[in-house]
């Protein structure tokens, strides 16, 4: 079985991204899993605290090792957007392959003493664990925003980037190149896209020649998803677009059974609706690419 940082350098290799889905119940599980599988792609099942509060962080490592064994799958497990050393840690002894240590809202200088102290705790626990660390403001929240906020401020510089790299040792950066946590009402309409600012991402692979995650992937234009992975984008996360299809396949479910309390036969719904979406995701990010940078 191929670990997470061999499954990211083929991807780096080919042009290729992983797809990263946040999930905080078995229907999530269960769709991002079969999608995976029908395509045969290595896939990043991802929770933050609060879904990890919600699920367990034991209990969810336990199953998604299980899936892995049972199947001899490539499916690796995140702590999305940890904001302590604690949870880090918890998350880490828990078994999880990868943790994103988020200090982002702090001051950059505070932001790098933070991360490199949490790279350094969270490799005594497990050395091949990596650690993604966070620059510039993305917004917060996956769930859908009434007004887009101003995030021009926060863009992550090239400079800023290598210092980042330099000085704190993570193995993976999240920059902020025009992304954002959360969707639009009328993103989800599919009126409107995000757009990346795409050179940006190239001179920021540039400067550190690392793997990049790009955040906040749900409503983006799928040319600039293509062009930013070809760019050096190597794991894109997708999480409200999820959210929304979740909510739709439930509520489907329930109306088309309105006597029916059997979970198992109410669920499946569900599961339909987000795995479109997830097989759609990640028939993206994993087209044949002409180009790529090396790390
Ligand atoms: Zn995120």
């Amino acid at each position: 079985m191929h670990s997470l940082r061999d499954l990211l350098q083929d991807a780096q290799q080919t042009g290729k991204a992983i797809g990263h889905f946040n999930i905080s119940d078995l229907v999530l599980l269960k769709a991002v899993f079969a999608a995976a599988r029908e395509l045969g792609v290595p896939v990043l099942v991802g929770l933050s605290e609060g879904e990890r509060e919600f699920v367990g962080a034991r209990p969810i490592a336990a199953f998604v090792r299980s899936l892995r064994e049972e199947f001899d799958y490539p499916i690796f497990l995140n702590a999305d957007h940890t904001h302590s050393l604690a949870k880090a840690v918890e998350a880490a002894k828990a078994g999880f392959d990868s943790i994103v240590f988020d200090m982002s809202a702090l001051p950059f200088d505070e932001n790098v003493r933070q991360t490199k102290q949490a790279v350094e705790a969270l490799k005594t626990i497990n050395l091949s664990m990596l650690v993604e660390g966070e620059i510039g403001d993305i917004g917060t929240g996956s769930e859908i925003h009434d007004q887009a906020p101003d995030l021009s401020k926060g863009l992550s510089t090239p400079e800023q980037a290598r210092q980042f790299v330099e000085s704190t040792g993570v193995d993976i950066l999240a920059p902020a190149v025009g992304n954002m946590h959360g969707m639009l009402r009328s993103m989800v309409r599919g009126e409107t896209k995000k757009r990346l600012d795409l050179e940006r991402i190239a001179s920021i692979k540039r400067a550190t020649r690392i793997f990049l995650t790009l955040h906040g992937g749900s409503g983006t234009d799928d040319e600039d998803l293509r062009k930013a992975i070809a760019g050096g984008i190597n794991i894109v996360h997708i999480n409200t677009e999820l959210r929304v299809a979740w909510r739709h396949g439930l509520e489907q479910g329930l109306a088309k059974q309105p006597d029916e309390v059997v979970p198992y036969k109410i669920l499946p719904s569900a599961v339909d609706a987000v795995k479109q979406v997830v097989s759609s995701r990640l028939r993206l990010f994993n087209e044949e690419r002409h180009f790529a940078q090396g790390v």
